[in-house]
């Protein structure tokens, strides 16, 4: 039966909405079990009631006019119990309930199947026969995973408000989504997707801006791909077996096919723009070739694939193509953002940023916090090809994705952006002195960085310096590593920003989630692999051109430090130092004489935990970063949206690394930094400040609320609240630890969002 289910599941994906995808399936699912009747009852948004809305052997009148509630009938005991039930005579059931406009009577074996979602009960399956006789075991279990395939669908349909159009009440719900808090703040916007152009199906749908054109658009791309392969065929023909060239030979057939060419013209007629109603036509076709029984033409759908994929490349790359704008107010929505797409809008144009993958130590959320962009990451079931151009609001504090929100949400959470907005100017105007606690002990608090665009506020005055600036970014909007010279002037711009004071550069930590795509590393572990210093260690020619830029940049002021990332023993750390000291040597042999730098090391790999004191010996300050150290320490992948809930920085285990850290490198009279995002959540300000570091490196959205914070904290009232921390087991007890502290001295606005 697996086939038949994965060529009804194909179909009901391919389906051009959720009505369609509910005909099909009653239809198909009746004739598998051969029963007389299938039907699919839905809980509809804003109801409590289940609702008939599709049927195959009950009175067709009926749909949309049998609702239910969970303690009426057999269907609402179905939901009750949230598991299937299985009985040759209905009727006899003291929960039978008859609804005369069905037409059921005749109809004595029930088997109904919940359909659910994370707990949640979306609806129910039922088949039904005329005959008295149970429906067999494995009629059960084949709905069983029918349903629990269908629930995709459904909470899809849900979120876009396809449900909606079934709902016999106007009252409009609006959907939620929750995924994972990236960067706070509330986005109110239009949705933009961002796909891969490789990838067909990431492909969003899209209006067609206009019909002729995207015609135009589609026909001559199907006509260059067509050429391209004639071209290939013509040159490698006579080295090719025969079978090999009858595949070009039905390329051309499916190239030329009405099934493609109609198809999808008539989708984008209908309004949708050329690579949408391709990925449609496509997926519908796939679907079909894939529940063929024969197996040569189920491998045809591998072949409409790559087809696929290569007119989309085409379309993609006509000149026609509508350069891609950002309207006001965008809200970016892809499977995986990287920094790139990021560096693609205007910032006064991003409203709003929502990540299907990764959590909030992806690069992609710390850089959307250093730029005060609200963004949800791990939002793993918001149906994303559905949402291009719809009405979205991004709580960036709760990690929610509101859809299509009434009139009330959306002023509830306008409120909610205005009261933030409020607070960052008050904040700003009170925070740009020294950051002193009120018992005296000045707190060094500098910010990061990775892009110039950070620097364009005047929240950078406030801040002591530059604590990280991750120098991979500029390697990472670039197709080859930038050379010498062009570093050299990159990081010079990077130091005259704070003339007077410190500037860190971090020495290049690629790989990890921070590929280069010129530089391409294949691993199974990449947060295990080739990564950071481990890279620069391998290849000097990399490491020592970026060290000579630095010091070369660093001569007009003499405020540069630089820092190593993901030390793991002495010996790495003396490598890079010899190595620096190389690069001085030779710049110095060249008649170009540099400033010497301050040296940093990075803890943030569990051994240098352990070594800090060895490692702090060699250097003038270890930075902390504890969005690789807590990753490390706990095993939680940091990019992982299913493990996010384990990753947590208040973690018994993270706050007893910190503070061998810290004892650590003060044993060795070095300052210690923390510049992982721990240092920007003003909640843990109170446990950095007990556990004793001396300086933090902050986003720069974050800057006001950390100084704030300090402000009002003592160290002696900040080392009881660390102490009392560590004897508590539980890592959520320590977030109300804090919180309630946070509240107790005044700074309930810094927990939560809006001032109240
Ligand atoms: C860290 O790991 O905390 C850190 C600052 O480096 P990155 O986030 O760039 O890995
Ligand atoms: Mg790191």
């Amino acid at each position: 039966m697996l086939p038949v289910l994965r060529r009804i599941v194909q179909e009901v994906n391919a389906a051009e909405d959720l009505g369609h995808a509910l005909k099909i399936i009653v239809a198909r699912v009746k004739e598998t079990l051969e029963a007389d009747v299938c039907s699919v009852y839905l809980n509809l948004p804003g109801s409590d009631q289940l609702s008939l809305l599709a049927t195959d052997g009950l009175q067709p009148e009926a749909v949309g006019r049998v609702h239910l509630s969970y303690n009426e009938g057999l269907v609402g005991l179905v939901a009750q119990r949230a598991e299937p039930i299985n009985l040759s005579e209905a009727h006899s059931h003291e929960r039978f309930k008859y609804f005369p406009e069905t037409g059921e009577e005749r109809f004595h074996a029930f088997l109904g199947v919940p359909i659910l979602h994370y707990r949640r009960v979306l609806g129910v399956v039922v088949v039904q026969h005329a005959a008295p006789r149970r429906f067999e075991e494995d009629h059960e279990a084949f709905l069983v995973t029918l349903a629990a395939q269908l629930a995709g669908a459904i909470v899809s349909a849900e979120i876009t408000g396809e449900l909606l159009a079934f709902n016999p009440s106007p009252g409009r719900a609006a959907a939620r989504v929750t995924g994972i808090a990236g960067a706070p703040g509330i986005g109110i916007g239009r949705a933009l997707v961002c796909f891969p152009e490789k990838d067909l199906f990431a492909v969003p749908d899209r209006v067609a801006q206009d019909v002729p054109k995207e015609i135009e658009r589609f026909r001559a791309a199907v006509e260059r791909v067509q050429t391209d392969l004639l071209a290939i065929k013509e040159r490698m023909g006579s080295l090719l077996p025969a079978e090999d060239r009858m595949l070009f030979d039905a390329y051309m057939l499916i190239l030329s096919s009405e099934t493609l060419n109609r198809g999808t013209i008539d989708r984008i007629r209908q309004g949708t723009w050329a690579a949408g109603a391709l990925r449609q036509t496509i997926e519908q076709s796939v679907a079909d070739f894939q529940g063929m029984e024969n197996d040569y033409l189920k491998e045809r759908a591998s072949d409409l694939k790559d087809l696929g994929q290569r007119i989309l490349q085409q379309i993609l790359r006509t000149e026609q193509n509508p350069k891609q704008s950002f309207p006001a107010n965008t809200i970016l929505i892809g499977h995986e953002l990287a920094a790139t797409h990021l560096a693609d809008v205007p910032l006064e144009h991003l409203a709003g940023l929502i990540c299907t993958s990764g959590s909030a130590s992806s690069h992609v959320a710390i850089l959307a916090r250093a730029l005060g962009v609200p963004t949800v990451m791990g939002a793993e079931s918001l149906p994303v090809t559905r949402l291009d151009g719809r009405e979205v609001i991004v709580d960036g504090y709760e990690g929610q994705i509101i859809l299509q929100p009434g009139d009330e949400v959306r002023a509830e959470f306008a409120r909610l952006a205005q009261e933030e907005k409020e607070l960052d100017k008050s904040l700003l105007s009170s925070t740009q002195g020294d950051a002193i606690t009120p018992d005296g002990v000045r707190i060094s608090v500098m910010v990061n960085s990775g892009l110039m665009a950070d620097f364009l506020s005047e929240k950078t005055i406030a801040a002591d310096g530059i604590g990280l600036y991750r120098t991979e970014f500029p390697f990472m909007v670039r197709e080859r590593f930038p050379g010498e010279d062009e570093q050299a002037r990159i990081y010079a711009r990077v130091l005259d920003l704070f003339p007077q004071k410190p500037v860190t550069l971090r020495t290049l930590d690629v790989g990890g989630d921070k590929p280069l795509s010129y530089f391409p590393i294949e691993e199974d572990n990449p947060f295990l692999g080739y990564r950071g210093i481990r890279i620069s260690l391998d290849h000097p020619e990399i490491f020592l051109v970026q060290l000579r830029a630095m010091l070369k940049a660093s001569r007009r002021h003499g405020n540069l430090q630089i820092l190593f990332p993901m030390i793991g023993s002495v010996m790495e750390l003396e490598e890079a130092l010899s190595l620096l000291e190389r690069a001085k040597t030779e710049l110095f042999d060249e008649g170009i004489t540099v400033p010497t730098p301050k040296v940093g090391a990075m803890i943030e790999v569990p051994a240098a935990i352990y070594l800090t004191e060895h490692l702090a010996a060699k250097v003038d300050f270890i930075s902390v970063g504890t969005n690789d150290l807590v990753q490390y320490v706990l095993a939680v992948d940091r990019n992982n949206a299913r493990v996010a809930s384990l990753y947590n920085d208040k973690h018994p285990a993270v706050l007893c690394a910190l503070k061998m850290i810290v004892e650590g490198a003060h044993r060795q009279g070095r300052s210690v930094s923390i510049c992982g995002e721990m240092a920007s959540d003003p909640v843990s300000i109170p446990l950095l400040l007990g556990v004793g570091v001396d300086s933090l490196s902050v986003s720069l959205a974050s800057l006001p609320r950390v100084k704030h914070t300090i402000h009002h904290f003592s160290c002696d009232t900040a080392r009881d609240l660390f102490n009392h921390a560590l004897k508590i087991d539980d890592p959520r007890e320590i977030a109300h630890l804090l919180e309630a502290a946070m509240v107790a001295h005044g700074l309930g606005a810094l927990v939560r969002a809006g001032k109240s």
